[in-house]
């Protein structure tokens, strides 16, 4: 069905999106339900005019009111259609069918024939096969290869490859420049801290001078009460700063290099979890 202007259709039109109410599917509107109040619009305080920006409101602050006459589906249709939406939501493997298969197989479309050129790809369960003689036939290499001893074998080579000298270096830098970016973060947080906490004393000084001035108001009570529990809160902070800070940096070069060694022989086993197994079959394809 071509849309009001004859063209296609964008899914966004239809699918939108669940939390705001917008999209075919998800605006009540079609049920003859009109709700009011779901998004704030900033004002610009300037022209008074509406911004293009918004908030979404808690939807206790919506408001909802029957509009039967603009209704274009009944409620049963409504209802069914978000069954069906949940359903699809809470299916696994919802990704694309791309996804999936390099997902399951660490080499596809890394080996090829060469006989034809063309790829190798999975056939049946755990076998590799000329994709020119599997699904087209236009290649005669009948010669299949199973997935398991390939993989172990390709990934053997790589770790050898990978605990070259030269790798266990980079890594040892790019772990120790890690630390101090993390121990430089951990310092400029701890000296925001410790300046927001001398800002803090020196207001409950202003404050409690105010206090007995005489000027005594419940307000007054209350900001004092806030930077008092602030100030504890700094100075907890700041204590677990410093307690957690020096035991980073003194790892021995010897355990950063056997702990990088035990990752690497660890790779085999890495790879039979499904989700490292789709990284890294995506950074082998890259
Ligand atoms: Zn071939």
């Amino acid at each position: 069905m071509p849309g009001p202007d004859g063209g296609q259709w964008n899914a966004s039109t239809i699918r939108g999106a669940p939390t705001k109410l917008v999209g075919i599917l998800n605006n009540p509107l079609y049920a003859g339900r009109l709700v009011w109040g779901r998004r704030q619009w900033r004002k610009n305080p300037d022209s008074e005019k509406r911004e293009r920006r918004y908030r979404l409101r808690d939807r206790t602050e919506w408001v909802e009111v029957a509009v039967p006459e603009l209704r274009v589906v009944d409620d049963a249709l409504f209802d069914a259609a978000h069954a069906e939406i949940e359903r699809r939501k809470r299916a696994p493997q919802a990704a694309s069918p791309a996804g999936q298969t390099r997902a399951r197989h660490l080499l596809s479309g890394l080996i090829r024939c060469s006989c034809c050129g063309a790829n190798y790809t999975i056939s049946g369960k755990d076998y590799y096969r000329c994709a020119g003689q599997k699904e087209r036939g236009t290649c005669g290499n009948r010669v299949s290869v199973r997935k398991g001893p390939l993989e172990t074998a390709t990934l053997a080579v790589l770790q050898e490859h990978i605990l070259a000298d030269e790798h266990v270096r980079v890594f040892i830098e790019e772990f120790e420049r890690e630390l101090q970016q993390l121990t430089r973060q951990d310092t400029g947080q701890h000296d925001a801290a410790q300046k927001r906490l001398k800002q803090v004393t020196t207001e409950i000084e202003n404050l409690y001078q105010n206090l007995l001035a005489g000027l005594a108001s419940p307000a007054l009570r209350a900001m004092i009460a806030e930077r008092e529990a602030e100030k504890v809160r700094l100075k907890a902070r700041g204590g677990a700063v410093h307690d957690r800070k020096p035991t980073a940096i003194l790892l021995p070069h010897p355990v950063l290099v056997e702990q990088f060694r035990s990752k690497v022989a660890s790779l085999r086993q890495s790879l039979d979890d499904a989700l490292i197994r789709t990284e890294a079959a995506a950074v082998l394809s890259a």
